[in-house]
Protein backbone atom coordinates (compact mmCIF):
# COMPACT_ATOMS: atom_id res chain seq x y z
CA UNK A 1 0.00 0.00 0.00
CA UNK A 2 3.01 2.07 0.51
CA UNK A 3 3.64 1.91 -3.02
CA UNK A 4 0.72 2.22 -4.44
CA UNK A 5 0.48 5.94 -2.20
CA UNK A 6 3.24 6.65 -3.55
CA UNK A 7 2.43 6.28 -7.21
CA UNK A 8 -1.29 7.71 -6.54
CA UNK A 9 0.84 10.74 -5.65
CA UNK A 10 3.15 10.74 -8.67
CA UNK A 11 0.02 10.89 -10.72
CA UNK A 12 -1.26 13.34 -9.14
CA UNK A 13 2.14 15.66 -9.31
CA UNK A 14 2.41 14.56 -12.89
CA UNK A 15 -1.27 15.78 -13.49
CA UNK A 16 -2.00 18.86 -11.48
CA UNK A 17 1.56 19.96 -10.81
CA UNK A 18 1.64 19.79 -6.86
CA UNK A 19 1.82 17.91 -3.53
CA UNK A 20 -1.03 16.20 -2.48
CA UNK A 21 -2.31 14.30 1.11
CA UNK A 22 -3.17 10.56 0.42
CA UNK A 23 -6.36 9.56 1.90
CA UNK A 24 -7.13 5.76 2.29
CA UNK A 25 -10.28 4.03 3.10
CA UNK A 26 -10.32 0.06 3.31
CA UNK A 27 -12.53 -2.41 1.72
CA UNK A 28 -14.09 -5.22 3.65
CA UNK A 29 -15.17 -8.60 4.06
CA UNK A 30 -18.61 -9.54 5.95
CA UNK A 31 -17.63 -12.11 8.14
CA UNK A 32 -21.33 -13.02 9.08
CA UNK A 33 -24.80 -10.67 8.95
CA UNK A 34 -25.90 -10.96 5.79
CA UNK A 35 -28.30 -8.00 4.78
CA UNK A 36 -28.94 -7.47 8.16
CA UNK A 37 -27.82 -3.87 8.52
CA UNK A 38 -30.99 -2.10 6.79
CA UNK A 39 -33.09 -4.22 8.98
CA UNK A 40 -31.50 -2.46 11.85
CA UNK A 41 -29.46 -5.85 12.82
CA UNK A 42 -26.00 -7.05 13.55
CA UNK A 43 -23.18 -7.22 11.39
CA UNK A 44 -19.40 -8.47 11.71
CA UNK A 45 -17.08 -6.93 9.00
CA UNK A 46 -13.18 -6.59 9.35
CA UNK A 47 -11.52 -3.69 6.84
CA UNK A 48 -9.24 -5.40 4.64
CA UNK A 49 -5.97 -4.19 3.58
CA UNK A 50 -7.11 -3.95 0.11
CA UNK A 51 -8.23 -0.15 0.24
CA UNK A 52 -9.32 2.59 -1.89
CA UNK A 53 -6.33 5.90 -2.04
CA UNK A 54 -6.84 9.77 -2.87
CA UNK A 55 -4.88 11.64 -3.68
CA UNK A 56 -6.40 15.46 -3.15
CA UNK A 57 -5.00 19.03 -3.07
CA UNK A 58 -7.56 22.31 -2.53
CA UNK A 59 -8.59 24.43 -5.22
CA UNK A 60 -9.23 28.12 -5.04
CA UNK A 61 -13.03 27.62 -6.48
CA UNK A 62 -15.35 25.31 -6.20
CA UNK A 63 -14.70 22.67 -8.71
CA UNK A 64 -13.83 19.24 -8.54
CA UNK A 65 -11.72 17.48 -10.84
CA UNK A 66 -10.82 13.62 -10.48
CA UNK A 67 -9.20 11.12 -12.48
CA UNK A 68 -9.27 7.27 -11.54
CA UNK A 69 -6.36 5.51 -12.29
CA UNK A 70 -8.18 1.64 -12.73
CA UNK A 71 -10.84 3.45 -15.20
CA UNK A 72 -8.34 5.74 -17.21
CA UNK A 73 -10.88 8.29 -16.58
CA UNK A 74 -11.37 12.01 -15.99
CA UNK A 75 -14.37 13.83 -14.33
CA UNK A 76 -15.21 16.99 -13.16
CA UNK A 77 -18.26 18.50 -11.23
CA UNK A 78 -18.89 21.97 -10.15
CA UNK A 79 -20.21 22.41 -6.34
CA UNK A 80 -22.32 24.99 -7.38
CA UNK A 81 -23.91 23.51 -9.77
CA UNK A 82 -23.66 19.52 -8.91
CA UNK A 83 -25.48 17.00 -11.82
CA UNK A 84 -25.71 13.37 -12.08
CA UNK A 85 -22.92 11.40 -14.68
CA UNK A 86 -24.68 8.48 -14.25
CA UNK A 87 -21.16 6.40 -13.83
CA UNK A 88 -18.37 6.01 -11.12
CA UNK A 89 -18.15 9.19 -10.76
CA UNK A 90 -21.56 9.80 -8.88
CA UNK A 91 -20.30 7.50 -5.86
CA UNK A 92 -17.33 10.41 -5.37
CA UNK A 93 -20.17 13.44 -6.49
CA UNK A 94 -22.69 11.85 -4.40
CA UNK A 95 -20.44 11.99 -1.19
CA UNK A 96 -19.50 15.66 -2.47
CA UNK A 97 -22.89 16.77 -2.72
CA UNK A 98 -24.06 14.68 0.66
CA UNK A 99 -21.08 15.95 2.86
CA UNK A 100 -22.32 19.69 2.07
CA UNK A 101 -25.96 19.12 2.64
CA UNK A 102 -24.98 18.10 6.00
CA UNK A 103 -23.41 21.94 6.57
CA UNK A 104 -20.26 21.10 5.62
CA UNK A 105 -18.48 23.98 2.60
CA UNK A 106 -16.20 21.94 0.63
CA UNK A 107 -13.58 23.16 -1.15
CA UNK A 108 -12.94 23.11 -4.80
CA UNK A 109 -10.44 19.83 -5.04
CA UNK A 110 -8.20 18.02 -7.52
CA UNK A 111 -8.48 14.53 -6.75
CA UNK A 112 -6.69 11.05 -8.48
CA UNK A 113 -8.16 7.71 -7.00
CA UNK A 114 -6.37 4.71 -7.12
CA UNK A 115 -7.68 0.82 -5.35
CA UNK A 116 -5.88 -2.17 -5.19
CA UNK A 117 -10.11 -3.30 -4.01
CA UNK A 118 -11.17 -5.62 -6.65
CA UNK A 119 -14.55 -3.50 -8.04
CA UNK A 120 -18.30 -5.54 -8.11
CA UNK A 121 -16.50 -8.35 -6.04
CA UNK A 122 -18.35 -7.80 -2.42
CA UNK A 123 -15.65 -6.41 -1.17
CA UNK A 124 -17.29 -3.21 -1.73
CA UNK A 125 -15.08 -0.82 -3.57
CA UNK A 126 -18.28 1.52 -3.59
CA UNK A 127 -18.07 2.08 -0.05
CA UNK A 128 -13.74 2.34 -0.25
CA UNK A 129 -14.31 4.59 -2.76
CA UNK A 130 -16.73 6.82 -1.06
CA UNK A 131 -15.31 6.76 2.87
CA UNK A 132 -12.09 7.22 0.94
CA UNK A 133 -13.00 10.70 -0.93
CA UNK A 134 -15.09 11.93 2.00
CA UNK A 135 -12.12 11.87 4.07
CA UNK A 136 -9.99 13.29 1.11
CA UNK A 137 -12.39 16.09 0.33
CA UNK A 138 -12.98 17.16 4.17
CA UNK A 139 -8.71 17.07 4.37
CA UNK A 140 -8.43 19.63 1.38
CA UNK A 141 -11.24 21.60 2.71
CA UNK A 142 -9.32 21.70 6.30
CA UNK A 143 -12.77 20.16 8.07
CA UNK A 144 -12.47 17.33 10.62
CA UNK A 145 -13.23 13.53 9.00
CA UNK A 146 -15.95 12.13 12.24
CA UNK A 147 -16.01 8.47 11.31
CA UNK A 148 -19.80 7.70 12.54
CA UNK A 149 -21.25 10.87 10.87
CA UNK A 150 -19.61 10.24 7.51
CA UNK A 151 -20.09 6.61 7.09
CA UNK A 152 -23.94 7.63 7.65
CA UNK A 153 -23.26 10.61 5.00
CA UNK A 154 -21.68 8.12 2.52
CA UNK A 155 -24.36 5.59 3.03
CA UNK A 156 -27.00 8.53 1.81
CA UNK A 157 -24.54 8.86 -1.20
CA UNK A 158 -24.88 5.50 -2.31
CA UNK A 159 -28.42 5.47 -1.39
CA UNK A 160 -29.95 8.63 -3.37
CA UNK A 161 -27.59 9.87 -5.87
CA UNK A 162 -26.37 5.84 -6.82
CA UNK A 163 -30.01 4.76 -6.32
CA UNK A 164 -28.61 1.43 -4.21
CA UNK A 165 -30.64 1.42 -1.25
CA UNK A 166 -27.65 -0.46 0.79
CA UNK A 167 -27.34 -0.10 4.49
CA UNK A 168 -24.87 1.36 6.70
CA UNK A 169 -22.58 -1.91 6.68
CA UNK A 170 -19.74 -1.28 4.34
CA UNK A 171 -19.07 2.40 4.80
CA UNK A 172 -19.37 2.14 8.47
CA UNK A 173 -16.44 -0.48 8.78
CA UNK A 174 -14.58 1.20 5.67
CA UNK A 175 -14.72 3.82 8.15
CA UNK A 176 -14.10 2.66 11.66
CA UNK A 177 -12.20 -0.59 11.29
CA UNK A 178 -9.71 -1.87 13.67
CA UNK A 179 -6.61 -3.92 12.77
CA UNK A 180 -6.62 -7.13 14.02
CA UNK A 181 -10.47 -6.98 15.01
CA UNK A 182 -13.49 -7.53 13.56
CA UNK A 183 -16.42 -5.18 14.25
CA UNK A 184 -19.38 -6.38 15.48
CA UNK A 185 -21.62 -3.31 14.83
CA UNK A 186 -25.60 -2.96 16.00
CA UNK A 187 -27.31 -0.70 12.99
CA UNK A 188 -29.34 0.60 14.82
CA UNK A 189 -27.82 2.19 17.88
CA UNK A 190 -24.74 2.63 15.70
CA UNK A 191 -22.43 1.32 18.65
CA UNK A 192 -19.52 -1.35 17.68
CA UNK A 193 -17.33 -3.64 20.17
CA UNK A 194 -13.73 -5.10 18.40
CA UNK A 195 -14.07 -8.99 17.85
CA UNK A 196 -10.14 -9.99 17.89
CA UNK A 197 -9.77 -12.36 15.51
CA UNK A 198 -7.28 -14.90 16.95
CA UNK A 199 -3.47 -14.75 15.74
CA UNK A 200 -3.96 -18.61 14.77
CA UNK A 201 -6.65 -18.14 12.68
CA UNK A 202 -7.27 -16.33 9.23
CA UNK A 203 -9.90 -15.01 6.66
CA UNK A 204 -9.41 -16.69 3.51
CA UNK A 205 -11.24 -14.48 0.41
CA UNK A 206 -12.27 -16.31 -2.34
CA UNK A 207 -13.19 -14.52 -5.49
CA UNK A 208 -15.64 -16.71 -8.10
CA UNK A 209 -15.56 -13.59 -10.94
CA UNK A 210 -19.05 -14.24 -11.17
CA UNK A 211 -21.25 -10.77 -10.82
CA UNK A 212 -24.86 -11.16 -12.07
CA UNK A 213 -26.41 -8.33 -13.78
CA UNK A 214 -29.26 -6.76 -11.75
CA UNK A 215 -27.34 -7.73 -8.82
CA UNK A 216 -28.72 -4.34 -7.52
CA UNK A 217 -32.14 -4.30 -8.16
CA UNK A 218 -32.33 -8.07 -6.91
CA UNK A 219 -31.02 -6.23 -3.79
CA UNK A 220 -33.09 -3.30 -3.57
CA UNK A 221 -36.47 -6.22 -3.78
CA UNK A 222 -34.92 -8.06 -1.19
CA UNK A 223 -35.08 -4.93 1.01
CA UNK A 224 -38.77 -4.09 -0.19
CA UNK A 225 -39.68 -7.82 0.45
CA UNK A 226 -38.16 -7.04 4.29
CA UNK A 227 -40.27 -4.28 4.13
CA UNK A 228 -43.40 -6.09 3.75
CA UNK A 229 -42.58 -8.42 5.99
CA UNK A 230 -42.79 -5.91 8.64
CA UNK A 231 -45.64 -4.16 7.27
CA UNK A 232 -47.80 -7.22 7.40
CA UNK A 233 -46.51 -8.41 11.00
CA UNK A 234 -47.21 -5.08 12.97
CA UNK A 235 -50.68 -5.78 13.16
CA UNK A 236 -49.30 -8.72 15.46
CA UNK A 237 -46.88 -7.64 16.84
CA UNK A 238 -47.29 -4.61 17.69
CA UNK A 239 -45.01 -1.25 17.23
CA UNK A 240 -41.77 -2.76 15.54
CA UNK A 241 -39.52 -1.02 13.52
CA UNK A 242 -38.18 -3.54 11.65
CA UNK A 243 -37.08 -7.35 11.54
CA UNK A 244 -34.55 -6.73 13.93
CA UNK A 245 -37.63 -6.41 16.18
CA UNK A 246 -38.86 -9.97 15.77
CA UNK A 247 -37.58 -13.36 17.26
CA UNK A 248 -37.81 -16.42 15.42
CA UNK A 249 -40.23 -17.90 17.71
CA UNK A 250 -42.39 -14.74 16.97
CA UNK A 251 -42.05 -15.27 13.05
CA UNK A 252 -43.00 -18.63 13.51
CA UNK A 253 -45.89 -18.11 15.77
CA UNK A 254 -47.08 -15.50 12.59
CA UNK A 255 -46.05 -17.36 9.49
CA UNK A 256 -49.80 -17.47 8.44
CA UNK A 257 -49.93 -13.49 8.21
CA UNK A 258 -46.94 -13.45 5.41
CA UNK A 259 -47.10 -15.19 1.72
CA UNK A 260 -44.24 -18.11 1.78
CA UNK A 261 -41.47 -16.13 -0.11
CA UNK A 262 -41.81 -13.21 2.30
CA UNK A 263 -41.78 -15.44 5.09
CA UNK A 264 -38.21 -17.14 3.71
CA UNK A 265 -37.30 -13.59 3.34
CA UNK A 266 -37.74 -12.58 7.42
CA UNK A 267 -36.86 -16.03 8.90
CA UNK A 268 -33.27 -15.46 6.76
CA UNK A 269 -32.84 -12.15 8.71
CA UNK A 270 -34.32 -12.91 11.60
CA UNK A 271 -32.70 -16.33 12.02
CA UNK A 272 -29.15 -14.38 10.51
CA UNK A 273 -28.93 -11.88 13.58
CA UNK A 274 -29.41 -14.70 15.80
CA UNK A 275 -26.17 -16.34 14.05
CA UNK A 276 -24.09 -12.92 14.51
CA UNK A 277 -24.62 -12.92 17.73
CA UNK A 278 -23.38 -16.25 18.03
CA UNK A 279 -20.52 -15.77 16.11
CA UNK A 280 -19.15 -13.17 18.01
CA UNK A 281 -19.80 -14.85 21.86
CA UNK A 282 -17.44 -18.52 19.84
CA UNK A 283 -14.98 -15.81 18.54
CA UNK A 284 -14.23 -14.10 21.53
CA UNK A 285 -14.30 -18.00 23.22
CA UNK A 286 -12.07 -18.88 21.23
CA UNK A 287 -15.05 -21.56 19.94
CA UNK A 288 -13.57 -21.42 16.30
CA UNK A 289 -15.82 -24.93 15.29
CA UNK A 290 -19.38 -23.31 16.75
CA UNK A 291 -18.23 -19.66 14.79
CA UNK A 292 -17.72 -22.11 11.65
CA UNK A 293 -21.17 -23.51 12.26
CA UNK A 294 -22.96 -20.50 12.21
CA UNK A 295 -20.91 -19.50 9.18
CA UNK A 296 -22.39 -22.16 7.48
CA UNK A 297 -25.66 -21.87 8.42
CA UNK A 298 -25.80 -18.46 7.30
CA UNK A 299 -24.76 -19.71 3.59
CA UNK A 300 -27.65 -22.19 3.31
CA UNK A 301 -29.95 -19.76 4.38
CA UNK A 302 -28.56 -16.85 1.80
CA UNK A 303 -29.00 -19.70 -0.63
CA UNK A 304 -32.28 -21.04 0.41
CA UNK A 305 -33.83 -18.51 2.11
CA UNK A 306 -33.07 -15.41 0.84
CA UNK A 307 -32.10 -16.51 -2.49
CA UNK A 308 -28.87 -14.33 -2.96
CA UNK A 309 -26.29 -16.90 -3.82
CA UNK A 310 -25.56 -18.81 -7.41
CA UNK A 311 -23.85 -21.70 -8.21
CA UNK A 312 -20.75 -20.81 -8.28
CA UNK A 313 -20.73 -19.27 -4.87
CA UNK A 314 -21.86 -22.19 -3.46
CA UNK A 315 -19.49 -24.74 -4.72
CA UNK A 316 -16.60 -22.50 -3.50
CA UNK A 317 -18.37 -22.21 0.31
CA UNK A 318 -19.44 -25.93 -0.02
CA UNK A 319 -16.07 -26.89 -1.19
CA UNK A 320 -14.60 -24.88 1.78
CA UNK A 321 -16.65 -26.34 4.29
CA UNK A 322 -15.83 -29.86 3.26
CA UNK A 323 -11.92 -28.68 3.47
CA UNK A 324 -9.56 -30.09 6.25
CA UNK A 325 -8.67 -26.60 8.23
CA UNK A 326 -12.08 -24.78 7.42
CA UNK A 327 -13.87 -23.58 10.74
CA UNK A 328 -16.73 -22.32 8.38
CA UNK A 329 -17.57 -21.13 4.65
CA UNK A 330 -19.86 -18.34 3.51
CA UNK A 331 -20.40 -16.05 0.63
CA UNK A 332 -19.40 -12.66 1.59
CA UNK A 333 -21.60 -8.96 0.13
CA UNK A 334 -24.51 -8.35 -1.23
CA UNK A 335 -25.03 -11.62 -3.19
CA UNK A 336 -25.49 -12.85 -6.70
CA UNK A 337 -21.66 -13.49 -7.60
CA UNK A 338 -18.46 -12.55 -5.56
CA UNK A 339 -16.96 -13.59 -3.17
CA UNK A 340 -16.90 -16.17 -0.10
CA UNK A 341 -15.28 -16.10 3.48
CA UNK A 342 -13.72 -18.82 5.15
CA UNK A 343 -12.36 -18.80 8.35
CA UNK A 344 -9.26 -20.89 8.78
CA UNK A 345 -6.51 -22.20 11.08
CA UNK A 346 -3.62 -20.28 9.99
CA UNK A 347 -1.13 -23.58 9.36
CA UNK A 348 -3.83 -24.89 6.41
CA UNK A 349 -4.00 -21.56 4.61
CA UNK A 350 -1.84 -22.42 1.66
CA UNK A 351 -3.33 -26.06 0.92
CA UNK A 352 -6.88 -24.66 1.71
CA UNK A 353 -6.05 -22.03 -1.02
CA UNK A 354 -4.72 -24.93 -3.76
CA UNK A 355 -7.90 -26.83 -2.95
CA UNK A 356 -10.31 -23.96 -3.41
CA UNK A 357 -8.07 -22.97 -6.86
CA UNK A 358 -8.18 -26.92 -8.48
CA UNK A 359 -11.67 -27.36 -7.64
CA UNK A 360 -13.05 -24.41 -8.60
CA UNK A 361 -11.32 -25.01 -11.94
CA UNK A 362 -12.36 -28.48 -12.23
CA UNK A 363 -15.69 -27.96 -10.85
CA UNK A 364 -16.97 -24.97 -12.52
CA UNK A 365 -13.97 -24.33 -15.51
CA UNK A 366 -13.41 -20.67 -14.23
CA UNK A 367 -10.57 -19.02 -11.71
CA UNK A 368 -10.82 -18.39 -8.42
CA UNK A 369 -8.69 -15.74 -6.94
CA UNK A 370 -7.73 -16.81 -3.37
CA UNK A 371 -6.50 -13.94 -0.60
CA UNK A 372 -4.93 -14.55 2.99
CA UNK A 373 -7.18 -11.58 4.20
CA UNK A 374 -6.10 -9.62 7.84
CA UNK A 375 -8.21 -6.83 9.62
CA UNK A 376 -7.23 -3.84 8.92
CA UNK A 377 -7.45 0.09 10.38
CA UNK A 378 -10.37 2.59 9.00
CA UNK A 379 -9.85 5.39 7.13
CA UNK A 380 -7.14 7.71 7.58
CA UNK A 381 -4.22 10.03 6.12
CA UNK A 382 -0.84 8.04 4.91
CA UNK A 383 2.21 9.15 6.00
CA UNK A 384 4.21 10.04 2.62
P1 LIG B 1 -18.49 -3.57 -4.78
O1 LIG B 1 -18.81 -2.47 -3.84
O2 LIG B 1 -18.85 -4.92 -4.26
O3 LIG B 1 -17.07 -3.56 -5.27
P2 LIG B 1 -20.34 -2.11 -6.40
O4 LIG B 1 -21.07 -2.43 -7.67
O5 LIG B 1 -21.14 -1.71 -5.24
O6 LIG B 1 -19.41 -3.37 -6.07
O7 LIG B 1 -19.31 -0.94 -6.68
C1 LIG B 1 -18.42 -1.04 -7.78
C2 LIG B 1 -18.43 0.26 -8.55
O8 LIG B 1 -17.82 1.31 -7.76
C3 LIG B 1 -17.62 0.22 -9.82
O9 LIG B 1 -18.37 -0.32 -10.89
C4 LIG B 1 -17.29 1.70 -10.03
O10 LIG B 1 -18.39 2.37 -10.60
C5 LIG B 1 -17.13 2.21 -8.61
N1 LIG B 1 -15.71 2.25 -8.19
C6 LIG B 1 -15.16 1.61 -7.15
N2 LIG B 1 -13.83 1.90 -7.05
C7 LIG B 1 -13.55 2.76 -8.05
C8 LIG B 1 -12.36 3.44 -8.50
N3 LIG B 1 -11.17 3.28 -7.87
N4 LIG B 1 -12.45 4.26 -9.56
C9 LIG B 1 -13.63 4.44 -10.17
N5 LIG B 1 -14.77 3.82 -9.83
C10 LIG B 1 -14.75 2.98 -8.78
MG1 LIG C 1 -20.75 -1.88 -3.19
Amino acid sequence: MRVLARDVAQEFGCRFGRQPTVSRAPGRVNLIGEHTDYNDGFVMPAALEFATLVAAAPRPDRRIQVYSIIMGESRAFDLDAPAETGDWSDYLFGVAVMLERSGRRLSGADLVVSTDVPLGSGLSSSAALEVSSAHALLTASGLPFEPIAVAKICQKAENDYVGMRCGIMDQYVSACGVAGAALLIDCRTLESRNVPIASNLRLLVANSGVRHQHAGGEYNARREACEEGVRLLKPALGPIKALRDVTPQALEANRKLLPHLIYRRCRHIVTENARVLEAERALIAGDFAACGVAMNASHASMRDDFEITCPEVDFLAELAQATPGVFGSRMTGGGFGGCTVSLVEASAVKQVSQILIDGYRVGCGRDAEVFDCSPSDGAGLIPL
